[in-house]
C-alpha cells in the first residue's frame, strides 16, 4: 500500500487521511496550480517535463490506474470497447474526487470561510487547467457546462438568438450527434433561419466542395465534430474553419470525441466555440466545458439566470457578472471540475502526442484484425480517423450481436449511436460500435475479432 499522501493534510480535524490515498488532483492552496491569482493557462506537459511519466507509453500503464478494468464480466475480465459512450476512470480521478468531498467540500464564491476560499482556489484551478488542456489564451475562455451537449444549446440560445434572423443560415456537418444539429434545429425555428446540412463523400468524410459551395454571405455559423462518434474521421476543422471566416461566419467545433484522443490547440484552430464532455476524457459524468473567442464572448447575452453570474440585482435592474461566470448560473459542479483537472493531469502525463500514436497503431491493428472477419463491413474508411469501427455483420442484428459479445465481457455499442444522418448516410438505422481508447490493447481487438469470426462461423452451420 502506498504511503498516504494527501499533498496538503487537508483532511478534516479529528478525520484520518482514508489509507492509500494519493491525490494528486488536489493542491494546497499557496501551492495552486501556476497562475491561480491571478489566473494563468498552465502549460500542458510535453515530453521530457517533469510532470510526464519516464519512458514510452504503454497501455499496461494506464491499465493499472483504472480499477474497473479489473472486474470480470460474465466470468471474463471485462474488455472495454464503449469508450465513445463514455472512459473509465483512472484511481487518480476517483480519490481525487473522494478527497474533495472528505476534506474541501464547500460552496464557491460566496464564503468568506477558509473551505470555500480553497473550493474557489480549486475550481478556478480547474478552469486554467482546462484553459491550458486547449491551448486557450486565458482561463476566461472556458465556461463550464454539464458537457458537449449543453454547451452547444449554450451558444444556439445565447449566441444563435443574439445573432440569427430570418434567411440566416447554419451549416451543419452530417456526420454530426445529434447534439450538434437538434440546439441548431430548434434556434433556426425560433429565428427563422435554416439549418443547411453539409454531405458526406462514401468514405465518411466531409465533402469540401460541397462545403465550398454553400458557404455564403449569408452564412451565420458552421457546426462541425472535430471527430466522428460513428465514423471516427477527423475533418479537416483548421481549413474549414479559415475558409468560413472569410464569410465572417463563426465556427462551432464539437471536440467531444477528439479530445481524449489527440491534442488540440484552439488557438491555432482558430475556432470561435470549441465544446467537450468530461466522461469522455476519463473525468466524471456531468461537467464539460465551452471555449469562447474573447471578444465573442464579451458579445453574448447570459442564457440562463440565477446566482453566480450577476453583479447587482434590484427589482427595476439586473447587471451580470463578468465572462465567464455570467454564463454559469447556479451552484456548479464543482467536484466534477476538480475531478476533471485530475484527469487532464493523468491524461497529459502519458505525453498527448504517445497516446495518439499508439491509438492510431491500434487503429491499424483493428481494421487488419476486423478485414479478416467474414462479412463484416467497417462504416468510414477517411484517411484521418480515430480509433472508432462502427460495423455491420451480414445476417446478423447489430443489438444481437452486441448482446453475443457481452456474453464474452466485450463491451461495445449498438443503434443509431445518436447520429441518425451518419448511418442513414450508409442507408442504415443500426449498426454496432467499438471504440479504443489509450488503455485498450491489441489483445482486446483480437479477442473481440475472434468473437465476431465464431459468431459468423455459428451462423453458417
Ligand atoms: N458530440 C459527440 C461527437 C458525441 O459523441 C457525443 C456523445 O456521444 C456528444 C456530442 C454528446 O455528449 P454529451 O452527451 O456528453 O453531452
Amino acid at each position: 500500500m502506498t504511503t498516504p499522501d494527501m499533498s496538503w493534510g487537508a483532511h478534516a480535524p479529528g478525520m484520518a487521511p482514508m489509507p492509500g490515498w494519493q491525490v494528486p488532483g488536489l493542491q494546497a492552496p499557496g501551492v495552486q496550480a501556476p497562475g491561480m491569482t491571478p489566473p494563468s493557462v498552465p502549460r500542458q506537459p510535453t515530453a521530457g517535463s517533469a510532470a510526464t511519466r519516464s519512458g514510452a507509453f504503454t497501455p499496461e500503464a494506464a491499465r493499472q490506474d483504472i480499477p474497473v478494468l479489473q472486474r470480470p464480466v460474465n466470468g471474463r475480465p471485462v474488455v472495454w470497447l464503449d469508450n465513445g459512450a463514455t472512459t473509465q476512470k483512472p484511481r487518480q480521478v476517483i480519490e481525487t474526487l473522494a478527497a474533495y468531498y472528505a476534506t474541501a467540500n464547500s460552496n464557491i464564491h460566496r464564503g468568506a470561510h477558509t473551505l470555500a476560499r480553497e473550493a474557489t482556489e480549486m475550481y478556478e484551478g480547474g478552469r486554467a487547467a482546462v484553459a491550458g488542456f486547449l491551448g486557450a489564451p486565458s482561463p476566461d475562455t472556458i465556461v463550464f457546462t454539464r458537457g458537449t451537449t449543453e454547451a452547444v444549446n449554450l451558444v444556439a440560445q445565447s449566441w444563435g438568438r443574439a445573432n440569427l434572423g430570418p434567411g440566416d443560415e447554419i451549416l451543419v456537418s452530417t456526420l454530426e450527434h445529434h447534439s450538434n444539429i437538434v440546439p441548431w434545429q430548434m434556434i433556426a425555428k425560433e429565428r427563422r433561419a435554416r439549418v443547411v446540412p453539409i454531405p458526406l463523400l462514401p468514405d465518411g468524410s466531409i465533402d469540401q466542395d460541397a462545403y465550398a459551395d454553400l458557404l455564403s454571405f449569408r452564412t451565420q455559423l458552421v457546426a462541425i465534430s472535430h471527430a466522428s462518434n460513428v465514423l471516427g474521421t477527423v475533418p479537416p476543422v483548421k481549413e474549414m474553419t479559415a475558409l468560413a471566416h472569410r464569410y465572417n461566419a463563426k465556427v462551432l467545433v464539437d471536440g467531444a470525441q477528439a479530445v481524449a484522443h489527440f491534442p488540440v490547440d484552439v488557438q491555432d484552430l482558430d475556432s470561435d466555440f470549441y465544446v467537450f464532455s468530461g466522461h469522455k476524457l476519463y473525468a466524471p459524468t456531468g461537467i464539460g466545458a465551452m471555449y469562447g473567442k474573447p471578444e465573442v464572448l464579451a458579445a453574448m447575452p447570459p442564457w440562463q439566470g440565477g446566482g453566480n453570474m450577476i453583479d447587482q440585482v434590484e427589482f427595476g435592474r439586473v447587471t451580470y457578472a463578468p465572462v465567464p461566470h455570467c454564463f454559469e448560473a447556479g451552484t456548479g459542479h464543482i467536484s466534477g471540475v476538480v475531478g476533471l483537472k485530475a484527469a487532464i493531469d493523468w491524461l497529459t502525463s502519458f505525453g498527448r502526442e504517445a497516446v495518439a500514436a499508439y491509438e492510431t497503431a491500434l487503429l491499424g491493428h483493428a481494421q487488419q484484425a476486423l478485414a479478416a472477419v467474414p462479412g463484416l463491413t467497417v462504416l468510414g474508411s477517411a484517411a484521418e480517423k480515430i480509433a472508432v469501427l462502427t460495423f455491420t455483420l451480414a445476417g446478423q442484428d447489430p443489438m444481437t450481436v452486441a448482446r453475443r459479445l457481452d456474453q464474452d465481457g466485450i463491451a461495445v455499442r449498438a443503434g443509431h449511436h445518436c447520429a441518425q444522418p451518419s448511418l442513414r448516410h450508409y442507408g442504415l438505422e443500426a449498426a454496432t460500435r467499438a471504440s479504443l481508447a489509450l488503455y485498450n490493447t491489441a489483445e482486446e481487438v483480437d479477442q473481440l475479432a475472434a468473437a465476431l469470426t465464431q459468431m459468423q462461423a455459428q451462423a453458417a452451420v
